[in-house]
């Protein structure tokens, strides 16, 4: 009787579970400790990331405010379609918007990103590329000058 109950619960678990967190992070997130790294994403899943990326960054020894700090300046999502820039800062706000804080005057894309359209509304992509620290990866900046994105190389 037990052994079947766990069972149920199981695959009720993994159902529910596996549409939410279709991808794993977790490697992103390893290599974002030690330097650059990017990925292509679903933009719905942004918040699985950037959550991710927070408890992984802070199990290894960062703040929450140094954490915050990165994001804000040094991780951008760029729309593989259309081209357009979500900036680090706007990506974090959206967290805070979805743990229900209410942001004045928030932008109208924001809650589409929230529900995973891109910011411009004249573009059907549901993706995102995200890059952590590209100004420390030539390859990444190389890439994203093809996009129209320029970003400054860090030294
Ligand atoms: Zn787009």
């Amino acid at each position: 009787m037990r052994a079947a109950r766990m069972n149920f619960w199981k695959l009720f678990a993994v159902k529910g579970f596996n549409k939410r967190t279709a991808t794993d992070f977790t490697s992103f997130a390893e290599n974002a400790k030690h330097g650059p790294a990017d990925c292509v994403i679903v933009i719905s899943e942004w918040l699985v990331l950037y959550e991710t990326l927070g408890k992984v960054l802070m199990n290894s020894g960062m703040t929450a405010q140094v954490i915050v700090g990165l994001v804000n300046k040094r991780l951008i999502g760029v729309c593989p379609k259309c081209r357009t820039l979500y900036p680090g800062e706007g990506l974090a706000t959206l967290s805070m918007m979805h743990d229900g804080l209410k942001i004045i005057n928030a932008p109208p894309d924001a809650y589409r990103v929230l529900e995973g359209h891109c910011r411009n509304d004249s573009c059907t992509c549901k993706k995102m590329m995200i890059f952590w620290k590209p100004d420390e990866d030539r390859n990444a900046i190389s890439r994203l000058a093809g996009l129209g994105i320029n970003v400054r190389p860090k030294v």
